[in-house]
């Protein structure tokens, strides 16, 4: 773990050599680098990006590759999807993103949706798939898979706006297609003319007065010296794997699992904050629980005193967020008919670890109390009934619940086939707090002004989140504002 002596600023009057030099030096080569090294080499910036592991890529490429787009990108256009604007693309992201989303660099993210989508296609040769996958998930998994609703067609989402589409856009690669995203970004960066240094983890920065103008990195064993003429873009991603730093700022992520490469440990924060750069939203967080959307949307999510809490039908990630923070296990409660309803292919071949006749005999079976998830599944059923339910899932996933009735622990995971299934609560997460930068990447001292020299986007920052996260938007402002960021650091913003 790095110690904070680790970061301390180097003054330039001490640097008697540089071992490499450019006009941009990029710290760190995911979604984020990648955008600001294409953008500050295609504006004739001479760039170099250090990136600590063997090959670029980060988390990123290990991500499902999911990009939240909209406003009428070709994919939704061509699925009749037509009627979307940014104002309401903005109205969604507001709301599901917050409280407290970001709205300045919110409404940049929205009002530059379609062009960044033709920048993907287009300058960095990403594919979409072009099948539009229409059913609760958490990520669909067929390269022709290619847009999705995260949550825009939920209570109470569909009811900001009069314009109800899906934005969740997907790469065109079979599973998990990050690995795509950053094949793609990798070869455009290289063809704008950008250099990249493998193995190279920047240490310090260096700073003349107040003024950031290079590094020193550690590579193959050695400490090496950069010079940056006109300035630095910290892209090192976030702080989960950093457990002083989850300690300090973000403890609800403590104890669960870790939605990274392994790398995010924080190093690019701290070099900035070591010379008095400001953080801003340190304790936001991305939580994924390991339960069935093709499940929960057909049953229930109860907690640890067998109440529901949220509608089942939304994005995952909403009612994540929420399970986390709920009292004792939370579970999945489906009947059989439900069950048998899930499509094979989206229930992944879990079966059920507790199967009963009656709904208190499961309750005994898991640790719940009887009467207490008894008189959950009848208030359900009465909602049910009536078509109206009372945490406002949607009539067309709303049918009385009868036994015989089943219970899925989703700390179990996702996977049928793990003979011991991991440790593991069923959470894992990431951070979404980072340096407080302007819209343009510009890091802010702790002083609210700009630090001369200094840049950062995507994971290292604070970007668009509040308090809520939807997938796609992690590299979708990571990619955005690293473009800005790249722009701004080469004098053409
Ligand atoms: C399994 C998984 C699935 C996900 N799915 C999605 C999804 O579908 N959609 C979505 O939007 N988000 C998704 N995410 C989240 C998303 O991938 C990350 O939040 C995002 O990629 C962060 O981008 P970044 O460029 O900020 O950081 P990264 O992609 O992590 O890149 C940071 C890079 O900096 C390097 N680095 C760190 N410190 C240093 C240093 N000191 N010197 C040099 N290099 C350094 C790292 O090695 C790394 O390569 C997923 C994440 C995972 C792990």
């Amino acid at each position: 773990m790095t110690k904070p002596s680790d970061v301390q600023p180097i003054r330039a009057a001490d640097v008697t050599n540089y071992d490499h030099e450019a006009d941009v030096l990029v710290v760190g080569f995911g979604v984020a680098g990648g955008a600001a090294a294409y953008e500050a080499a295609a504006a004739g910036a001479e760039v170099i990006v250090l990136e600590r592991a063997s090959g670029p890529g980060g988390s990123s490429a290990q991500s499902g590759g999911e990009l939240y787009l909209g406003g009428g990108t070709a994919v939704q256009e061509s699925h009749g999807f037509s009627g979307d604007t940014p104002e309401a693309m903005f109205q969604y992201l507001r709301a599901a993103l917050g409280p407290n989303a970001d709205e300045e660099k919110l409404r940049l993210y929205c009002d530059g949706s379609v062009e960044h989508f033709g920048w993907f296609r287009d300058r960095i040769g990403l594919e979409f798939g072009q099948d539009f996958f229409d059913r609760p998930t958490w990520m669909p998994l067929a390269p022709t898979d290619g847009l999705m609703w995260l949550g825009e067609n939920a209570w109470p989402y569909n009811e900001l706006s009069d314009v109800v589409v899906p934005r969740g856009h997907r790469p065109a690669a079979p599973g998990f297609a990050g690995s795509l995203v950053m094949e793609r970004m990798v070869a455009a960066v290289a063809e704008v003319g950008a250099v990249t240094h493998v193995d190279t983890r920047a240490a310090k920065l260096i700073v003349d007065g107040d003024r950031v103008v290079g590094l020193t990195a550690r590579q193959f064993g050695k400490d090496v010296t950069y010079r940056a003429r006109k300035g630095v873009v910290l892209t090192t991603g976030g702080f989960v794997d950093n457990e002083e730093m989850l300690v300090d700022h973000c403890p609800l992520l403590l104890g669960h699992g870790k939605v990274s490469d392994g790398l995010d440990d924080g190093s690019g924060i701290r070099m900035a904050q070591a010379i008095g750069a400001a953080t801003r939203r340190m304790s936001m967080c991305q939580v994924a629980y390991t339960a069935n959307p093709a499940m929960t949307a057909r049953g229930m999510l109860v907690n640890g005193r067998a109440q529901r809490f949220h509608n089942e039908d939304t994005y995952p990630g909403l009612w994540s967020e929420a399970a986390i923070r709920e009292p004792g296990k939370v579970w999945v409660i489906m009947d059989e008919t439900g069950f048998e309803e899930v499509p094979p292919m989206d229930g992944l071949g879990l079966q059920p670890a507790f199967a009963a006749e009656t709904i208190e005999e499961l309750a005994e079976e898991i640790g719940l109390d009887p009467r207490a998830l008894a008189q959950t599944v009848e208030n359900y059923n009465a909602g049910a009934r009536a078509g109206k339910d009372a945490l406002g899932k949607d009539p067309s996933w709303l049918r009385e619940l009868t036994g015989p009735f089943a219970a899925f622990d989703p700390a179990k995971g996702l996977s049928p086939y793990a003979e011991t299934p991991p440790e593991s609560t069923g959470y894992a997460g990431f951070t979404l707090g980072g340096l407080h930068t302007t819209v343009d990447g510009e890091v802010l001292s702790i002083s609210g002004e700009p630090i001369a020299g200094l840049y950062a986007a995507g994971r290292a920052s604070s970007g668009m989140h509040g308090e809520g996260y939807i997938s796609g938007t992690s590299l979708g402002d990571g990619s955005f504002f690293g473009r800005r960021a790249g722009r701004a650091v080469a004098g053409t913003r």
